[in-house]
Order: structure tokens, then C-alpha cells, then sequence
């Protein structure tokens, strides 16, 4: 084939040309003679050693290119990233449980990041609900454990809205 090619090779394979193909009876690639094209494509092949005709089966470095490893490990990172999302996403945190098992009469206040919060403090948030203070980091912000997630939340924000 490689002959042709370089003696023709404007030559386009057509019916009548010789192909490597992988022959299902002699289970290796033959040379085949090309039997049927479609869409400008190889459909069927003969065998040149079995004469067994088939459908035209691409040679094994090419079919060894299809293994199916990209889609394996896109499989292999979706299964971890839907491990930790139901790790962190279903049900409260250690945290918030421990919060709320020791402070079931907490004085719950509507967080505000005008006023101050001091740790173990419960907020209620508009939008992550109930959360406790688990640590000021500095005089503006409040580490807070909510049910689902733990947030940097602001506060001592000065109410003109001049910062
Ligand atoms: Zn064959």
C-alpha cells in the first residue's frame, strides 16, 4: 500500500485497491481488496489470503488508539467529585451539630455586618440560615460554621457605607 501511495499519490483509495484490514477469520491484519466504498470511506473488504468477505475493520494500531481511557478517567474524577460533594453537601457539619447540641438556648440574631460577633454566637442568615461564630479572625471578619458550609462573614462594617 505504501508502494502505491508513493508511486500515485494523488490516487484516492477507491474500489478494486488493496487495504490493510484486520480479517475476522485469519484474526490478524491482511491484505484486503477493497470491495464496496461509502462516503468515500472503506466499507467492505475481500480477503486476499481467506477470501472472506467483511466489513472493513481498521488496522490494530488503530483500534488500540480507541481504548477508552480518557472517558475511564472522566469517570474515575466524576465519581470522586460527586464522593465529596454528597461528603460536604448532604446533611449539617460536625461543627454545626456540635455548635447546636451545645447551645440549644442561644440568643439568635439576625446577622448584620454592621454589628459585632463573638465566638460561639448564633446568626440567623438570610441566605445560609443558621450559623455559629467559630472564630473571629480579626476585627472585621467572623469565621462562621453554617449547616452546610463555613463561611468568612463581615462585620464592624461601618454603617455610613463609607469604608
Ligand atoms: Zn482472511
Amino acid at each position: 500500500m505504501a508502494d502505491r501511495l508513493s508511486r500515485h499519490p494523488w490516487k484516492v483509495t477507491s474500489v478494486g485497491d488493496e487495504a490493510d484490514s484486520i480479517c475476522p477469520r485469519c484474526k490478524e491484519e491482511t491484505i484486503h481488496r477493497v470491495v464496496a466504498m461509502v462516503e468515500g470511506k472503506i466499507h467492505l473488504v475481500l480477503c486476499t489470503r481467506c477470501n472472506s468477505q467483511h466489513r472493513y475493520r481498521p488496522s490494530l494500531a488503530a483500534m488500540k488508539k480507541k481504548t477508552p481511557l480518557p472517558s475511564e478517567r472522566q469517570a474515575r474524577v466524576l465519581k470522586k467529585l460527586q464522593k465529596s460533594k454528597t461528603l460536604q453537601g448532604k446533611g449539617p457539619l460536625k461543627d454545626w451539630q456540635h455548635f447546636k447540641e451545645i447551645s440549644p438556648e442561644l440568643k439568635v440574631s439576625d446577622y448584620d455586618p454592621s454589628e459585632e460577633y463573638k465566638e460561639n454566637q448564633a446568626i440567623a442568615h438570610p441566605v445560609f440560615g443558621l450559623g455559629f461564630v467559630r472564630k473571629v479572625i480579626d476585627p472585621s471578619k467572623v469565621e462562621v460554621v453554617f449547616e452546610g458550609e463555613v463561611k468568612i462573614l463581615v462585620m464592624n462594617r461601618a454603617r455610613s457605607g463609607q469604608e
